[in-house]
């Protein structure tokens, strides 16, 4: 598809920005900071050094960026971190950006979160036409929460979901499935947020960053969850997508919907249709490998986009086809140095 769109500002026409591989980049995540409230075992190490604040791109020049690539086609946005709703004033960019949902160039724009600071935020975000978010909840047992986060609370967590779910968003919960950890709960947890009429989605542990644990032993393949949960469920395949890689089935007995995001087992690369830009103005074509393009360079450089979106159009030139994700006994290296909470989960 070479949809041909004028850039505003500009006295060129530009394309719809599509890589080597005929994907069309329509969905961008931005992660708006590396730091968090929680410490996930899977996720960060214990002690973390995070990027220094004065290389953090501002909020304004955050927009500037989304923005360019919503001229350039991308149609969804979704805000991460790091814990997005950790960062200073963030409702003024969740709110400046809404202008993009009011005129249509945008479909979605979205979050994914931990949930802490829900219970201040939700009826906010509620109002900038926030619909949907995706809350990362790997337990329900407080004891077993806070080994999993170090650092979290379940109880807050929980009363930011109530909030979010009073405040009219709609909420899919987001579990990482972990071996040893949360595979015995992985049932009460779908029954658990079927119940409140919430889809979970379950995540394969990928090999983002040292996080002190061999990742083998976190590693559970959501093959065998399946396989296991089928023992007690009739799970139904089905095409709800919601525009990511996580393919679902109905589980006949909750009425709910499960996501499984199989980046081991199965790998959906040839389906990929976005980038990750993190707080640093770093674009990564691709989760899993190190290529990366400085967006804040050009961004600073000039006031007009030009510089921008020939740094756009270099690095989709460059997205590669997928990732080389292995996790097993002989492999001990992380696939990528940098952390999930670094480009944006
Ligand atoms: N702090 C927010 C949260 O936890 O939802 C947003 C950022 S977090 C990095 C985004 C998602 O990435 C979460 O659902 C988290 O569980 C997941 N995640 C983090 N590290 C991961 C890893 N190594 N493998 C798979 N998923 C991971
Ligand atoms: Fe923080 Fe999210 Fe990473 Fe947990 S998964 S440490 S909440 S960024």
């Amino acid at each position: 598809m070479n949809d041909i769109r004028p850039i505003p500002g500009s006295s060129t026409a530009s394309p719809v920005l599509v890589d080597p591989f005929g994907r069309q980049i329509s969905y961008l995540r931005v992660s708006v900071t590396d730091r968090c409230d929680f410490r996930c075992v899977y996720c960060m190490s214990e002690h973390m050094t995070f990027l220094p604040k004065p290389d953090l791109l501002t909020l304004e020049e955050l927009d500037r960026i989304c923005t360019a690539f919503v001229t350039r086609g991308v149609e969804k946005l979704r805000i991460t971190g790091g814990e997005p709703l950790v960062r200073r004033d963030i409702m003024n960019l969740f709110r400046s950006l809404s202008r993009h949902l009011d005129s249509g160039a945008l479909s979605e724009l979205t979050l994914t979160t931990n949930g802490s600071q829900l219970a201040r935020f939700a009826k906010e975000l509620a109002s900038y036409g926030i619909k949907r978010i995706n809350v990362s909840l790997d337990t329900l047992d407080p004891a077993k929460f806070k080994a999993l986060t170090r650092w979290g609370d379940l109880s807050k967590v929980l009363a930011g979901i109530d909030a979010a779910q009073e405040a009219g968003l709609h909420v899919k919960i987001n579990a990482v499935a972990l071996k040893g950890d949360n595979e015995d709960e992985i049932s009460s947890l779908m029954e658990w947020a079927h119940g409140r009429g919430m889809d979970l989605a379950l995540i394969e542990v990928m090999p983002l960053g040292d996080v002190g644990t061999e990742r083998v032993d976190q590693y559970l393949p959501l093959s065998l969850v399946r396989a296991r949960l089928a023992e007690t469920y009739t799970l139904e395949d089905i095409d709800f997508r919601t525009g990511g890689p996580a393919r679902y089935v109905s589980v006949k007995e909750t009425g709910g919907r499960l996501g499984f995001i199989t980046p081991l087992t199965h790998n959906f690369c040839e389906g990929c249709n976005r980038v990750r830009l993190t707080c640093t103005g770093t674009l990564y074509m691709c989760l899993g490998q190190e290529d990366a393009a400085d967006l804040r360079s050009p961004l600073r450089a000039s006031s007009s986009n030009e510089l921008l979106y020939t740094a756009m159009d270099n690095a989709i030139a460059r997205k590669p086809k997928g990732h080389d994700f292995v996790i097993d006994r002989r492999t001990s290296q992380p696939a990528v140095g940098r952390h999930m909470s670094h480009t944006g989960g």
